[in-house]
């Protein structure tokens, strides 16, 4: 079988597909307050395209898809796709990232489909402050989510944006969830994907920082083996149910064996979150590409996936400063 291999001898086997750019919620780290700019909807993949680039992936090797977005929620019949690509027998998983203020009453169907993994985005425990990052009033409802699928038999992970000042003060009651909750808390760096165009963020609570203030009152935290390709470094403490991450996203210490590419919501290829899109899918699907084609141009593209984020950042050639917004390019 033909695979996605790159120059570095890495094997691409995950697609993140961001399913739309749209977004119910405002957070500060990802768009400016009156949004990111949203393209026409035509210039938007169709869930049709998304299956057909997700099964051609899926005979490359891909066996791993991350429905992410902007809010994947807020695209009609999105829980129509999840059961289409459910079909794909190809595909071992199927995880979702959603920032969860709309998904309560669509548990039971995630359940009943391929999905594995729920990645929750929470940033604060506190309402107010909660409000304050994502600029809409929608903490109970998140709050709710996170109950409904403790309960249920979607494996949970919650995605916390570390930023000083607005919720450090809250890492180590995030990792007190973990306690009696079977949750994995991340903690990720912040990225300069904020829709405004900063070339880097003045962010001072990186891994070490976070680390640090984790250990300061859980000395005994202890370091778990790091799965392969993994993003995040997990850590236990003894006797809790769940365990905690550290997501280096932004000092970039996880790229040496990425088996990740991304296809953004207008179906951009990006080999790397720090890139500015390498080819559009879309354009070429729509021209009548065959799948063949459509293999060769996949195995074509993957083998000139750059190095590092270093790398990719570097060779950006439209635009030196990374300004896309994470809502566009799917985080
Ligand atoms: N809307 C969904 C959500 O928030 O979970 C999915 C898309 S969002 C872009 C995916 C993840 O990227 C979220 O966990 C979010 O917190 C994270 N994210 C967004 N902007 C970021 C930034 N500038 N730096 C680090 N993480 C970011
Ligand atoms: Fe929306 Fe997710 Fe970006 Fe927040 S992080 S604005 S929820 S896309």
């Amino acid at each position: 079988m033909d695979t996605l291999v790159d120059s570095f001898g890495r094997q691409i086997t995950y697609l993140r597909l961001a399913v739309t750019d749209r977004c119910n919620l405002r957070c500060t780290y990802c768009m400016p307050a009156m949004g990111a700019a949203i393209v026409e909807r035509k210039e938007l993949l169709t869930f049709k395209e998304m299956y057909r680039i997700t099964r051609v992936l899926s005979e490359l090797g891909v066996n791993k898809v991350r429905l992410t977005g902007g809010e994947p929620f807020v695209r009609k019949n999105f829980i129509d796709f999840i059961k289409m690509l459910s079909f794909n027998d190809k595909l071992d998983a199927i995880n979702i990232t959603t920032n969860g203020a709309l998904i309560a009453e669509h548990i039971a169907a995630l359940e009943a489909s391929k999905i594995k993994t729920v990645n929750l985005s929470i940033d604060s425990l506190n309402s107010e402050s909660f409000a304050k990052i994502t600029r809409r009033d929608v903490y109970d409802k998140v709050w709710n989510t996170y109950k409904l699928l403790e309960k249920s038999s979607l494996r949970l992970k919650l995605n916390v944006v570390v930023q000083s000042g607005v919720n450090t003060h809250e890492i180590n009651d995030f990792v007190a969830l973990t306690e009696h909750s079977n949750v994995e808390v991340r903690f990720i760096e912040e990225m300069p994907f904020n829709g405004v165009g900063e070339r880097s963020t003045k962010e001072v609570w990186n891994y070490n920082r976070i680390l640090q203030e984790i250990k300061k009152e859980y000395p005994n935290l202890e370091k778990l083996p790091v799965p392969k390709s993994s993003t995040s470094h997990g850590f236990g403490i003894k006797e809790f149910a769940g365990t905690v991450g550290v997501i280096p996203a932004y000092t970039r210490t996880i790229c040496h064996d990425c088996n990740r590419i991304r296809i953004t919501a207008t179906g951009l290829l990006k080999n790397c979150l720090f890139d500015e899109g390498v080819f559009s899918i879309r354009d070429f699907l729509r021209k009548g590409a065959s799948d063949d084609e459509l293999k060769q141009l996949f195995i074509d593209l993957v083998a000139k996936k750059p190095k590092d984020g270093f790398v990719a950042e570097a060779n950006r050639v439209k635009n030196k400063n990374v300004s896309e917004s994470m809502s566009s390019i799917g985080g």
